[in-house]
């Protein structure tokens, strides 16, 4: 039939390539003729030796053993076979005469896959040697893919997981100790194997994603982590895993491949140069060696002076540019001063550079000193004019030093104090070196310290608002109380207002302190005008730092503190200094036009102490300028200086404003300043600040009725 004619054919192709061993001739030859007639490819052994020597020289796919021969026997022939890495899987079915239990067990321990007795039955004989072949070709098609999948993972970038979530097994692919720098007896086994190379800080999140993933919160589980290598350093890699769950909805396997980003992570995408995590690492390496060899080792921490002004005047596409060329310019000099360094880890002698953002770099120097040499090099080399585009474009750069000593434990200490002493640079004209000292070290630290006890000051009410009266010039009548912050000295020494200020505006407390000045001073006010029911009430004036506009909302926090207390806006006068309102023009003006729109009074505090101009500042909704203290020493008398004074008061007069003229001390002054038409007068000549109860008695005996 034709269709069975085909299905044989198709099988011969499938069939195997048998050796029959058997010393009688007869039915050797009898079995190899009716299996080459069902299509496979026989060859016959008469004897053990030489069937040894026919599997040694031809694939075959399954021996036919006769247990019995004269010289070697099946089962000798079996047992060398077995010993023999080529042929150890080779199917082979041992022909036995008889079927007593001992001698099959025996051939199947000796490793025959199994027996047929003899005589011959040839259907049962085909049918197992079939089932055999079968196995053997299922078996070798598994080998070729797993060979085939173990070159894609040994060749695959990926470390390739499989993590067996019951058993907590995990196979992880040559790549992991190839990634962590790892002999091949470190192969991870367990999953605590991977956990316990997770660096501490992504533990957590790590835990957290493999909960988020297996509970079916999230469709992957993805997520960047460090991996701690071999020289105790660390790698990123991103994980992309997913679970395989059992019937029962729990995640039975999670498998799936991780990637080394450790370039991408460390690397400042702008200029190529390490970025900060790197440098951190890095830096902890060097303060190990420097610590253990007593090598010298500082870091450099460079700020370009002007790239602000490039930024905005060019553009952010010049301003990138310019930062390639000065990251160009800093490899260029610093590989003349010693060998780049190359990995974390490597703490020989060397110089490494990083980008820590914006116009900021820094420069590790391991072993050549304080490094002030490696400093000036690079503030030569950075001045030279830039070519961005088509322009010139000069920047000059401000270095603070900190070089290592056993007293820095951690390298965020080491950059800190390095960019200390950079601002100092700053400070004393750009375009220079500071190296760091502990003088400078001890202003930091007592800053954050007067810091946090101002927090603490506030929390426990230890501050209070002293009020010091303004009044007309004319008749000593009284028009306003400023407030001022007093934080009474309890066993330490008592703060000057504005030192406390200044710190308050660098630590950011300003916000909570400038807001609890506004509402405890509303609150006394408001006492104040209970005490003198039907007289003339004076204005309240507040002090306000030009940090509290920054948040954007400051009048709604104003507004805020009114109605809390119930003083009315028109009662209110903040007092702005000219510095404040020059660093962020748009922001306070806009705040300003709505307090003004809700009726609160806006004066000019410290006038003359800034660079601003009364015609500029016109645009601001002021209605009183405060003449600073300072513009009193031009009243010694002599012609040139006291013009000076009267010409502010004119100009203010002229932009419609009220002049107070602050820090009067003496009643020359006071006379003077009349003179000059100066409405409004402030100062120790008229009273020092008061706190409650001597402003109550101040009110009684100066309030007219
Ligand atoms: P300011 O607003 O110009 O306040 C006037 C300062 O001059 C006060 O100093 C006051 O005590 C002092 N003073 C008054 N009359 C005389 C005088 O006749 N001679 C001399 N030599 N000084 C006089 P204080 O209280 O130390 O405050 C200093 C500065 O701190 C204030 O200058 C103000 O700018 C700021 N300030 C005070 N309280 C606050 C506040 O609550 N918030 C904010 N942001 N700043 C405040
Ligand atoms: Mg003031
Ligand atoms: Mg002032």
């Amino acid at each position: 039939m034709n269709s069975g004619f085909q299905t044989a054919a198709a099988d011969s192709d499938e069939k195997g390539y048998i050796l029959v061993v058997d010393d009688d001739d007869a039915s050797r030859e009898m079995l190899a003729r009716r299996l080459q007639r069902v299509g496979f490819q026989v060859e016959s052994a008469a004897g053990g030796q030489e069937a040894l020597e026919r599997v040694a020289n031809a694939p075959f796919d399954l021996v036919l053993l006769d247990r019995s021969m004269p010289q070697m026997g099946g089962m000798e022939v079996l047992r060398v076979l077995r010993e023999k890495r080529t042929a150890r899987d080779l199917p082979v079915i041992m022909v036995t005469a008889e079927a007593q239990s001992e001698s099959v067990s025996e051939a199947l321990e000796a490793g025959a896959n199994d027996y047929i007795t003899k005589p011959l039955d040839f259907r049962v004989a085909l049918s197992r040697i079939r089932n055999h072949l079968g196995h053997r070709r299922a078996e070798r098609r598994l080998q070729h893919s797993e060979r085939r999948y173990a070159l894609a993972v040994e060749g695959a970038n990926d470390v390739v997981i499989d993590w067996n979530v019951a058993s907590g097994e995990l196979y992880a692919s040559p790549r992991w100790n190839e990634i962590l720098g790892l002999t091949p007896g470190e192969t991870p086994q367990v999953i605590g194997d991977w956990f316990s190379r997770v660096h501490p800080s992504d533990l957590m999140r790590l835990h957290e994603a493999i909960q988020a993933h297996s509970r079916g919160a999230q469709p992957n589980l993805e997520l960047d982590h460090r991996l701690r290598h071999a020289d105790g350093t660390y790698r990123w890699v991103r994980s992309r895993c997913k679970a395989v769950y059992s019937s029962d909805g729990l995640p039975e396997r999670i498998s799936g491949a991780l990637t080394d980003i450790t370039a991408s992570k460390t690397a400042d995408p702008l200029t190529g140069l390490p970025n900060r995590t790197y440098l951190s690492e890095a830096l902890a390496y060097r303060m190990e060696a420097s610590r253990a060899a007593g090598t010298p080792l500082a870091v450099l921490f460079l700020d370009l002076d002007g790239f602000k002004y490039v930024n905005d005047s060019l553009g952010h596409t010049a301003g990138d540019e310019l930062l390639i060329q000065v990251a160009e310019r800093l490899r260029r000099t610093l590989s003349s001063c010693g060998p780049l360094s190359c990995g974390p880890a490597e703490v020989a002698d060397s110089v490494l550079m990083a980008r820590l953002g914006g116009d900021e770099f820094a420069v590790l120097v391991s072993g050549y000193g304080d490094g002030r040499q490696q400093a000036e090099l690079i503030r030569h080399s950075l001045s030279a004019p830039f070519r961005v585009s088509t322009h010139q474009v000069y920047v000059t750069t401000s270095i603070g030093i900190a070089v290592y000593n056993r007293g820095y434990t951690a390298p965020h200490e080491l950059l800190r104090d390095a960019d200390t002493a950079m601002y100092r640079a700053k400070v004393l004209g750009k375009n220079r070196l500071a190296v760091f000292t502990g003088a400078m070290r001890a202003q930091v630290t007592e800053r954050l310290r007067l810091g946090n006890s101002i927090r603490d000051a506030l929390a426990r009410g230890d501050f209070q608002v002293a009020f010091q009266p303004i009044v007309t010039l004319a008749d000593r009548s009284l028009v306003g109380l400023e407030a001022l912050l007093r934080w009474p000295a309890g066993a330490g020494k008592p703060y000057a207002t504005d030192q406390v200020i200044r710190v308050a505006e660098e630590t950011g407390v300003i916000f909570e302190l400038g807001q609890w000045v506004l509402e405890e001073s509303c609150r006394q006010m408001l006492r104040f005008h209970a005490a003198i029911p039907g007289r003339r009430l004076p204005y309240l004036h507040v002090n306000v730092s030009g940090v509290q506009f920054a948040t954007g909302n400051f009048d709604e926090k104003v507004m805020e503190a009114l109605q809390l207390t119930g003083l009315d806006p028109s009662w209110l006068g903040l007092e702005i200094t000219e510095t404040a309102v020059m660093k962020d023009v748009e922001g306070v003006l806009v705040s300003l036009k709505k307090l003004q729109a809700n009726s609160v009074r806006l004066s000019i505090d410290d006038f003359g102490t800034g660079y601003s101009s009364l015609s500029y500042l016109n645009q601001f909704p002021f209605d009183t300028l405060k003449l600073d203290r300072s513009f009193l020493h031009h009243l010694d008398h002599s012609h040139g200086n006291t013009e000076i004074v009267r010409a502010v008061i004119q100009l203010a007069h002229a932009l419609h404003m009220k002049v107070v003229a602050e820090g009067i001390e003496t009643a020359e002054e006071a006379c003077w300043l009349q003179q000059f038409g100066c409405e409004y007068g402030q100062g120790y000549h008229f009273s020092h600040p008061m706190f409650e109860t001597e402003v109550m008695e101040y009110l009684t005996q100066h309030v007219a009725v």
